[in-house]
């Protein structure tokens, strides 16, 4: 599969995952939020390079990865638990209560839309989360594969529209600016586009 990295990174930066010749790690933009972002990933996420996600962890001081479905380790749902944690999920099953304040934690679900289904149906807990919804982005943005949102996103570009929702604009920039330089050099890696 093209966009599986090999386990021993062999060529490639550790911790933006692109070929070093490609590395994005000094330009990756430092954003400071008020939101706490925790990231549940599918465990097939992990170690592929077109994984939005890590570039939202490198970036965001404030965001966590951790991994869902890895064989033998059972994910903790308490980790869920917290007070004004949202998910962020176009289906969640919870609307937040009328007039409540803006949550302090958001969780982000990261793989495919099924993957990002199957979460939700077997974590209860994450049933219970009030829901943060999107209005859709552009049609026109550009992507790397099909994306994880039914609404057409990446995660990074899902974090970001949440980020302008809840934080401003100015807080999002920099992160859909990182999402066209990822996907830059995505492409250039293939021996395509730039
Ligand atoms: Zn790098």
């Amino acid at each position: 599969m093209r966009s599986r990295t090999p386990e021993d990174l062999a060529g490639r930066c550790p911790r933006c995952f692109l070929p070093l010749s490609l590395c994005l790690c000094a330009e990756v933009p430092c954003v400071t939020t008020r939101t706490e972002l925790l990231i549940v990933r599918h465990h097939k996420e992990t170690l592929k390079s077109t994984n939005t996600a890590r570039m939202a962890e490198l970036a965001v001081p404030r965001c966590r990865i951790v991994s869902y479905g890895s064989p033998g380790a059972p994910f903790d749902a308490a980790m869920l638990e917290g007070e004004d944690t949202w998910l962020l999920f176009p289906d969640a099953h919870q609307a937040p209560e009328p007039g409540a304040a803006l949550p302090k934690r958001l969780i982000i679900l990261d793989g495919s839309w099924g993957q990002a289904r199957r979460m939700v149906q077997r974590v209860p807990a994450l049933r219970r989360l009030p829901g943060l919804k999107l209005p859709p982005p552009p049609p026109d943005s550009r992507r790397l594969r099909r994306p994880p949102h039914p609404d057409g996103m990446s995660t990074l570009e899902a974090i970001a529209g949440a980020l302008a929702h809840l934080e401003g604009e100015q807080v999002a920039e920099p992160l859909y600016a990182l999402h066209e330089r990822m996907i830059e050099r995505v492409l250039a890696s293939r021996g395509r586009g730039l």
